[in-house]
């Protein structure tokens, strides 16, 4: 099942107009409703404001109660979050849930499951985590150990998830574990279930270095019974779901990062007019100047990308290469914009209450969620087919 959502040409508009009317209502929903409330404990009252704006609805189909809405326009709206919210962990989690979790049940889950989870997360009342990754096995996703063992009654899932974006605070969770680890990718099954399912042990949250409003813990399973109603998609088609979920994840929800790299940008605009040194203003300085100049062109690269791979996804054609260089282009320009906000503001800007330097740790984050750069870079290679061998005629 694919995304009722198409953009109908929509992201030439995006990618030409940086004043989008999606864009900016939703930079003026953020700023004016997702304010950080003073703690980085998970914020509730924001989760329900996000939903009746329709952020977690935005491109879940019509008929499980949500908007039905291209990529091109969620990537308008997340982009707008990004620009107007300056907590990013807070916008990074809406992204997570919309992007990874619920794209994967939409489009591997069954009737059943649809219907039973998609409405409440559409409307807020459910929040849904994502569970891939183990302490022992990130990028290499083949290596997982969390074993789906047969049952006369289905499966037992046994092993311990890391790093699960918003799982202390979960209702649901996909969960992916191998029911044959000699065969690796095609071992892996998905399954989706409430975390109140008997054998789940959600850990405390753990401390990071940035987006700290959205919260991620372990998640262990022990001797968890699951059905095989409990499957999402077909028996060895997990790691095929994992894999295209990630693939949207990896373009989509670095427009929210996109969107922080626009603030970041104004927010240096605004310090170089304003701050000055030697009798003039620090932006009248060309070494000042060329690091804005150097953000603008970040920034438009990545709107790019990412408007291009979201165009791709609309349509039904391939956007792995789009995804990736969206991904590429948008995590790492993210942190050297955020490094030379960093230098403009000086030691304004290594003060905590400046919020520059949350920008860059945040940033940092960008780097290995949704797969690490090195692994981005690796599939950019492979589909240039960089380490194929050229053969050469025989005399
Ligand atoms: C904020 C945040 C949220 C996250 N949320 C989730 C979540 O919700 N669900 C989930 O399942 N996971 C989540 N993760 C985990 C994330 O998916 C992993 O961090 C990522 O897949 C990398 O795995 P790793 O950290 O174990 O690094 P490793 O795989 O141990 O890699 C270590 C280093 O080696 C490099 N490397 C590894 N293999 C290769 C290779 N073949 N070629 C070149 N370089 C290589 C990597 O790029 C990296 O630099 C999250 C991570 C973060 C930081």
């Amino acid at each position: 099942m694919v995304n009722q959502g198409a953009s109908n040409g929509m992201a030439l508009d995006a990618m030409l107009d940086s004043e989008h009317p999606i864009k900016v209502a939703a930079a003026e929903f953020a700023a004016a409703s997702l304010v950080y409330p003073g703690s980085d404990d998970f914020d509730h009252e924001r989760w329900a404001a996000a939903a009746e704006f329709g952020v977690q609805g935005l491109m879940i189909p019509t008929e499980y109660g949500g908007q039905g809405r291209s990529a091109v326009e969620g990537a308008l709206t997340f982009e707008g979050l990004g620009l107007g919210c300056p907590d990013n962990g807070f916008v990074f989690a809406l992204a997570a849930q919309s992007f990874a979790m619920q794209r994967a049940l939409i489009t591997a889950g069954n009737e059943t499951q649809r219907k039973r989870w998609l409405p409440e997360l559409a409307a807020g009342t459910a929040i849904g985590s994502f569970a891939m990754s183990e302490p022992d096995a990130g990028s290499d996703t083949g290596a997982i150990t969390t074993t789906a063992t047969p049952t006369p009654d289905g499966y037992a899932l046994n092993g311990t998830k890391a790093w699960v974006t918003l799982a202390p605070v979960a209702d649901v969770i996909i969960v992916f574990a191998t029911t044959d680890p000699t065969k690796g990718h095609w071992g892996i099954n998905g399954f989706i279930l409430e975390t109140t399912r008997p054998g789940v042990t959600i850990g405390p949250v753990q401390r990071k270095m940035g987006i700290n409003t959205c919260p991620f813990s372990e998640v262990t399973f022990t001797d968890c019974a699951v059905s095989a109603d409990d499957m999402l998609g077909n028996p060895g088609a997990g790691g095929s779901v994992f894999s295209s979920a990630v693939e949207a994840e990896r373009a989509f929800l670095y427009a929210a990062q996109m969107g922080s790299m626009e603030r970041v940008m104004n927010l240096s605009i605004a310090r170089a007019r304003s701050r000055e040194a030697y009798g003039q203003p620090i932006g009248g300085f060309q070494a000042i100047s060329h690091k804005i100049a150097e953000m603008k062109l970040r920034h438009e690269s990545a709107r790019l990308l990412i408007y291009k791979a979201a165009e791709l996804y609309d349509r039904g054609d391939g956007m792995t290469m789009a995804g990736a260089l969206a991904k590429l282009q948008t995590s790492d320009m993210a942190v050297q914009s955020a490094l030379d906000a960093m230098r403009i503001f000086g030691a304004e800007g290594y003060t905590v209450d400046a919020g520059i330097e949350a920008e860059l740790r945040d940033a940092i984050g960008g780097l290995s969620y949704s797969g690490t750069s090195e692994i981005a870079r690796n599939l950019v290679s492979r589909l240039l087919r960089v380490d194929r061998p050229v053969r050469r005629a025989k005399n």
